[in-house]
């Protein structure tokens, strides 16, 4: 049977990344008490969701095109690769559809190296300033989210996690509508979730480190 003994601080949520692995796999994780799963596609995710329990709360967490936003809008706990304006607009309008405030988090692109996808910090920033977000009703943005290069150079990746975390508090500091619901910074996978805890983050996501490699 499946643990899940991951120590972490208590104040760190702890997402199981499941992409790739089976249902059955998932409901080992779900008796030994874990409740929060991430997926990175809406195919994937919506075969699994109807066929496991309900309580389970699903984040997404890969690229989503906009196209695929309605199959997942009516059950989603949270959207955390929010990586486009576009994105926004299409979230809100499914959102709408089905009654629901859908939690978000923006992706911000912190890697030096590699092309990961992402906001840049100015275009982050210019989402919180004004009245941007009141466009959007049925989102609640929680907060931001990042991957650091795949690297073996923990300072690099210590300095791309210190600079979303820097621009988490600066967001945070700003006077932007919904701030007290700006909490979440979601940062750290199997091989970096150490350096990302320390510095700051506030959910890990975690696949490998828990369920052994995955088949593609
Ligand atoms: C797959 C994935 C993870 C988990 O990666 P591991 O290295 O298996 O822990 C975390 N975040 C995102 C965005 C992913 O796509």
């Amino acid at each position: 049977m499946l643990e899940i003994c991951f120590s972490l601080p208590e104040d760190v949520k702890l997402v199981a990344v499941s992409k790739f692995h089976p249902v059955e796999t998932i409901k080992e994780a779900y008796a030994a008490g874990q409740r929060l799963f991430g997926e990175s596609r809406v195919q994937e995710l919506t075969a699994k969701q109807p066929v496991l329990p309900e309580d389970i709360e699903w984040h997404f967490i890969g690229t989503l095109q906009t196209n695929k936003v309605k199959y997942i809008a009516p059950f989603i706990s949270m959207i955390q690769s929010v990586d486009t304006f576009k994105l926004l607009q299409e979230i809100n309008r499914q959102a709408a559809k089905c009654n629901r405030v859908l939690r978000v988090l923006i992706e911000v692109h912190i890697a030096e190296e590699d092309s990961k996808r992402g906001f840049s910090a100015d275009e982050c920033k210019a989402l919180f300033t004004g009245s941007v977000l009141q466009q959007f009703p049925h989102i609640q943005v929680c907060g931001l989210m990042g991957m650091a290069t795949f690297t073996d150079n923990t300072r690099q990746v210590r300095r791309e996690f210190g600079r979303l975390r820097n621009l988490f508090e600066e967001i945070k500091s700003m006077p932007f509508a919904g701030r007290d619901s700006f909490s979440e910074l979601s940062m750290g996978m199997s091989d970096d979730y150490k350096t990302a805890i320390e510095e700051g983050s506030t959910m890990v996501r975690i696949g490998t480190g828990i369920f052994g490699t995955r088949q593609y």
